[in-house]
Order: structure tokens, then C-alpha cells, then sequence
């Protein structure tokens, strides 16, 4: 058992302040990862295009990154996510453009805070990319190779009788491979990107790599703030808020819990705000991020959000509308069968009215979960379905 599980025991059986202060201390901890990225590559190879992209941001809109000017970057210009201002991403001017060695360039920019490094072309990977990547892996940073555009090259091959977007991607592919081989990279590689498209080619790919080499305690900065680019994305989301459920429930339990009509014990209202706000945050659920996504599928924001059931979705949640909803739940969803109370017994001890509320708590967190996970599938889907293909 981890230290935070031994903490929520803690909590609920003899109402352990430091051992809340331990809890509370760890969700706080999570909130607060930083994570920056630095994007990098010459002038027009697509960088701001895919610093908004990857916020969800359009062209134009406030704080979005300049875009199709030449030299539009001429410094470090920090892009911090809307919903997740700890993820920032860092758009660098071109190597370039700065006339500076490799290692100069990475002194000036100010490699160390830098989680890792994406290097941006809109064609093979020039000696300036591969200069500056050597010493990326010099000074023990990652570094990650887009090949941005993807769309365009699709659009141009096929007008060509014998079109296969497979076999376009492999020579896309295979070319900026070769280039780097000759360059002296073992085993690049590259990941085919579209940062108007990114639910298709190599995005999903690129998540699961970078994921996969960050350090644990900083996958779920990088996965909140992904946009729902695939239906494994919201499950992962789905299951990164299961897991601290039982955090905050133990937290209700001894926080100032209020009793609601109908649910067999009391509940802190103003815990459970703030955590199904995260969650309509994390599903791309509250209005900004519809009203963004209902303009990049060409639809009216009424047509997309017709498909939402939960009534947390794009709504300011206050404790009145969860204190409502829980009312209109009361029944069926929130009272609680005899097994699943016992489930909670090794934990909880004895059934006193913490363990009550404790139960309860995580009974509700898990409803409201399931129901915006559910809804941010319907939205994907709807959106999914019109968005362009090239
Ligand atoms: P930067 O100078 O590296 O920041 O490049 P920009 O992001 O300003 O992009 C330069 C031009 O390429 C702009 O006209 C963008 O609209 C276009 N562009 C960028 N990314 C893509 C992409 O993924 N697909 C297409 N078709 N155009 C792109």
C-alpha cells in the first residue's frame, strides 16, 4: 500500500489531520507539475501552427501564436495550455535564424528548464535540425522529430492515379529516415504530423512515445492537457480521475460536508465543484473548448452540444447546480447497496458517518466521471465524423 493509501485509512479511521495534510499536500502536488515543452525549426515549418493547435487554440484568437508570417519568432515566447497554465509550450526561434552554434543556441533559449525538445520541418530534417539535436542528446535532453504539413503531401499525391496514403506516408517517412541516417542517428524517428488534423497519422503515436519517456509523476500533466484527439485519449483521461477519487472522497469525509435530500450521508459540496470542474476541463467539456471544437467540425455549438446529457457540461458548476443535480440523482444512483459499503469496509473500519461520507462522495465522483467521460465520447464522435479529412 503507497503512502497516500495508508493516509486515506488514516483519515477515515481516526481522522488524522496530518494525515489529510498528506493528501491534500499529494492532489495539490499533481496540479502543480510543470511541464515545458520547447518546439523548434525554422521559420515557417509549422511551429506556431502546432504550439496552437496542441492548446486547442485557433489562429486569432487571444493567445494564440502568430502564425504564416515570415519570421514570426524571433525570440522565446512562452505559450502557456488554456485549461492547464503549468504545461507550457515554448516556441523557439529557428537555430537559423539566431546565427549561433548549436551549444550557444541551447545556452541562450535555456535548454535546462525544458522537459524535451520537438524539432520542427515541413520537409527533410536540415544540418541545422540535426546540429541542434546532437546537442539536445548531449546535454541529456530528449528531443522528438516532427515532419509538420502532412495534409499537403497527402492533397498533392492524390491526384496520382495509383494514390495510397500509406504508401505516401512510408516515403514521407522513409526519406526524412535516410536523411537522418546519413546524418549519423542510429535509429531515428519521425513523427507525421498535421497540426489542422491531429486525430490523424502520427500525433496519437507521438503522445504515447513522449508519455512513455517522461518520468511518472509527469504523464498526467502531458495527458490532461492532450486534446481529444482518439477515444483511448478520454479513457486514459477516464482512468488518470478514477484513480484519485478515493483522495477526495477521503477528503469530503472529513471536510465540511453538508447533507443532501436523499443521499444517505453528507457530502462536501465545494470539493465536489472543484473536482467535476477538473473533469469538465480534462473532457473538453466546458463552453470555450465546444465552442472551439463545434468551429473546427463546421458545426452550429447548439448542433454539438445537443449531443451532451450531463447538465455540467459547458455551465458554470456551482455548488447549488451539483446540490440540484444530486437531488434530481437521489434513489437509484447515490444510496448505497450493502456490498458496495462492505467493499469499503478493510479501508474505512467501521461504519461511522465519515465512512458514510466517504462512500458516498466516491459513489457521486464516480457517477459525475462516468457521465462527462460518456459525454465527451458523444462529442468526439459527432465532431469526428465532420471533421475534413485531406
Ligand atoms: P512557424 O514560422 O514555424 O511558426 O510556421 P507557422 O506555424 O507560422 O506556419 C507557416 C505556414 O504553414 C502557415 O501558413 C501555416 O498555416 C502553414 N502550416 C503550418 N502547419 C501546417 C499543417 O499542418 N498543414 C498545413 N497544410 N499547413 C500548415
Amino acid at each position: 500500500m503507497d503512502d497516500q493509501n495508508a493516509a486515506v485509512k488514516e483519515v477515515l479511521n481516526n481522522n488524522d489531520a496530518a494525515a489529510v495534510a498528506e493528501i491534500q499536500k499529494y492532489l495539490e502536488k499533481q496540479k502543480n507539475i510543470p511541464l515545458n515543452i520547447a518546439i523548434t525549426g525554422e521559420s515557417g515549418a509549422g511551429k506556431s501552427t502546432f504550439v496552437n493547435a496542441f492548446r486547442g487554440i485557433k489562429v486569432g484568437e487571444e493567445g494564440a501564436a502568430l502564425t504564416g508570417v515570415v519570421e514570426t519568432t524571433s525570440e522565446v515566447t512562452p505559450y502557456p495550455h488554456p485549461n492547464y497554465p503549468k504545461l507550457t509550450l515554448w516556441d523557439l526561434p529557428g537555430i537559423g535564424t539566431t546565427k549561433f552554434p548549436a551549444d550557444k543556441y541551447l545556452k541562450l533559449v535555456g535548454f535546462e528548464m525544458f522537459d524535451f525538445f520537438i524539432i520542427i520541418s515541413a520537409d527533410r530534417f536540415r544540418e541545422n535540425d540535426v546540429k541542434l539535436a546532437k546537442e539536445i542528446q548531449r546535454m541529456k535532453k530528449k528531443f522528438y522529430f516532427v515532419r509538420s504539413k502532412i495534409d499537403n503531401d497527402i492533397q498533392a499525391d492524390r491526384r496520382k492515379r495509383d494514390f495510397s496514403e500509406e504508401r505516401t506516408l512510408t516515403k514521407i517517412r522513409e526519406y526524412c529516415v535516410q536523411g537522418l541516417w546519413k546524418e549519423g542517428f542510429e535509429d531515428p524517428q519521425v513523427f507525421l504530423v498535421s497540426s489542422f488534423e491531429l486525430y490523424l497519422y502520427d500525433f496519437s503515436l507521438l503522445h504515447e512515445t513522449l508519455e512513455r519517456d517522461l518520468p511518472a509523476h509527469k504523464r498526467d500533466a502531458l495527458l490532461f492537457a492532450m486534446p481529444n484527439i482518439s477515444l483511448k485519449i478520454i479513457n486514459k483521461k477516464k482512468e488518470a480521475f478514477q484513480s484519485k477519487i478515493k483522495y477526495y472522497a477521503a477528503l469530503s469525509a472529513v471536510g465540511a460536508a453538508v447533507p443532501v435530500p436523499g443521499l444517505s450521508a453528507a457530502v462536501d459540496l465545494s470539493l465536489i465543484v472543484k473536482v467535476v470542474t477538473d473533469y469538465a476541463a480534462g473532457f473538453e467539456l466546458d463552453k470555450s473548448s465546444l465552442e472551439r471544437l463545434a468551429h473546427k467540425a463546421g458545426l452550429r455549438y447548439t448542433d454539438l452540444s445537443a449531443v451532451i446529457k450531463s447538465e455540467l457540461a459547458s455551465v458554470q458548476i456551482t455548488k447549488e447546480l451539483i446540490m440540484k443535480v444530486l437531488i434530481s440523482l437521489a434513489g437509484p444512483v447515490t444510496s448505497m447497496a450493502a456490498e458496495e459499503v462492505s467493499r469499503w469496509i478493510p479501508v474505512i473500519g467501521t461504519i461511522t458517518a465519515m465512512g458514510l461520507s466517504f462512500v458516498t462522495t466516491y459513489k457521486v465522483l464516480n457517477y459525475f466521471l462516468n457521465e462527462l467521460a460518456d459525454d465527451s465520447v458523444m462529442v468526439f464522435e459527432k465532431a469526428l465524423a465532420l471533421m475534413p479529412s485531406p
